[in-house]
């Protein structure tokens, strides 16, 4: 049985990592998948290709999830293409990692508009088509440095601990309208994003993790395609940590 047949998934971030991944895992259960990436063209096109071998919808669009009006824009041409948003997943996200004695304003307010404002956006686009269609399930792609914090990432900490908050707040105001919405706490998971820490970082990283290695983008998908399901149908307002018990 495919989880996820005849749902229409709306990603922010799959062009490639933990994104990709989803898109990949919700296509193999069945979901039609419309997908964002911030720059790389080439890469969602390839993707659009190998998500239609599955044999489901599948379609890439340009838009930067931290401007509002794209959001508006994306889930209304979405909308169109695909007839309805039945998951969302905020997953687009980026690292600026620095000091608090470095950081810049710049380098702050990037993080928390990429990583933060872009849940609001999204969120907001989304909501009215689900209350219309009677139920969703909505996605936000935290961290366990949003649990926990993490010295050289008070930027990157802030937007993701931000994300739990706001998570919590919409189960709360749309719980009654069957709209579902948690959030995953990745722990160290190998994609480019992580590529660029140096290798003495990462085997630090790997002999910390209590299962003794770093998470890969389908342990992310696996979580996803739960909480997407019907299985998790009594699941809200929740943080899933997926880290290898990192944080434990
Ligand atoms: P990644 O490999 O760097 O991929 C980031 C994705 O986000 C790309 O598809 C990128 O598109 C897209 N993106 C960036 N800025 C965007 C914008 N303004 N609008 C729309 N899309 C944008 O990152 P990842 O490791 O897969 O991480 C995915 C999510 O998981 C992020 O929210 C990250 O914070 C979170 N996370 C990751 C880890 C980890 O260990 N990797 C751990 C915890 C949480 P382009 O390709 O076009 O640039």
């Amino acid at each position: 049985m495919k989880l996820l047949e005849n749902k229409n998934a709306l990603i922010t971030g799959a062009s490639r990592g933990i994104g990709k991944g989803i898109a990949m895992e919700f296509a193999k259960q069945g979901a039609n998948v419309a997908f964002t990436y911030n720059a790389s063209a080439e890469a969602a096109k390839a993707l659009e290709s190998e998500l239609e071998s599955f044999g489901v919808k599948a379609k890439g669009y340009q838009s930067n999830a931290a401007n509002f009006d794209a959001a508006q824009d994306l889930a209304k041409q979405t909308l169109e293409d695909f007839g309805s948003i039945d998951i969302l997943i905020n997953n687009a996200g980026i690292t600026r990692d620095n000091l608090l004695l470095r950081i810049s304003e710049e380098d702050f307010d990037k993080v928390v508009e990429v990583n933060l404002k872009s849940v609001f956006n999204l969120t907001k686009a989304v909501i009215r088509p689900m209350i219309k269609q009677k139920g969703g399930s909505i996605i936000n792609m935290s961290s366990v440095v949003g649990v926990k914090g993490n010295a050289g990432q008070t930027n990157y900490a802030a937007s993701k601990a931000g994300i739990l908050g706001f998570t919590k707040s919409v189960a709360l105001e749309l719980g009654s309208r069957n709209i579902r919405c948690n959030a995953i706490a990745p722990g160290f998971i190998e994609t480019e994003m992580t590529a660029k820490l140096d290798e003495k970082t990462v085997n630090e990283w790997r002999t910390s993790i209590p299962l003794k290695r770093g998470g890969s983008t389908l342990d992310i998908a696996n979580a996803c395609i739960f909480l997407a399901s019907d299985m998790s149908s009594y699941i809200t307002g929740q943080t899933l940590q997926v880290d290898g018990g990192m944080l434990t």
